[in-house]
C-alpha cells in the first residue's frame, strides 16, 4: 500500500488517499474513480508532497525550540557553578591583601568606621547579631560568599 497526498482541481482541498500501488492510482485517477472527499471533484491530481515533508521536519526541530532559551531568566547550573568560581576567585584575590581579625571582626569594623582605626581591608567572623548592628550602623560588611578556614583555627 502507498499512500498519496491529493488535492482537487477545484477547490485544491488536500486529503490523502491509499492506493495498493503508484500504478492503481493512475489508473483510477485515469477512469475518473478518485473524487474529493470535500466537494466530490474527480479531477484529483497528487499534491505536492514538500509541505509534508516540511510538516514532519517542523515536528523534528520542535523539541529543542521548546526547550528553555539561553537567556532565559532562570540562571542555569553552568551560570551559576561560573559565577561561584568568579566569586571564589575574586575572593582568593583579594583575602591576601585583609587583614585576619577574627572575633574581633565586628569591633575593627566599627572603629575603622568611626575612624578610630586606619582603614585597612580586614575579615574575621561576626555573629549574626554583631552582622546585623554593623550593617543598621550603615558599616560595610559583606558576608565571604566562600567558606574559609579561620587560620587561628588551622594547627
Ligand atoms: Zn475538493
Amino acid at each position: 500500500m502507498i499512500v498519496f497526498d491529493l488535492s482537487c482541481a477545484i477547490g485544491e482541498h488536500r486529503f490523502e488517499a491509499w492506493f495498493a500501488s503508484s500504478d492503481s492510482f493512475a489508473d483510477q485517477q485515469a477512469r475518473g474513480l478518485i473524487a474529493c472527499p470535500i466537494c466530490g471533484d474527480a479531477d484529483v491530481r497528487k499534491a505536492a508532497m514538500a509541505p509534508r515533508v516540511g510538516a514532519k521536519s517542523n515536528q523534528a526541530v520542535a523539541a529543542p525550540a521548546a526547550a528553555p532559551p539561553a537567556n532565559a531568566a532562570e540562571p542555569t547550573p553552568e551560570l551559576v557553578r561560573k559565577v561561584l568560581a568568579e566569586i571564589a576567585a575574586k575572593q582568593a584575590e583579594m583575602l591576601p591583601q585583609s587583614r585576619w581579625v577574627g572575633r574581633d571582626f565586628a569591633d575593627a569594623a566599627r572603629a575603622m568606621h568611626e575612624g578610630r582605626a586606619a582603614e585597612d581591608l580586614i575579615h574575621g567572623q561576626a555573629s549574626p547579631d554583631e552582622a546585623q548592628a554593623l550593617r543598621d550602623d550603615g558599616i560595610a560588611a559583606m558576608p565571604l560568599l566562600v567558606p574559609i578556614i579561620p587560620p587561628d583555627a588551622v594547627n
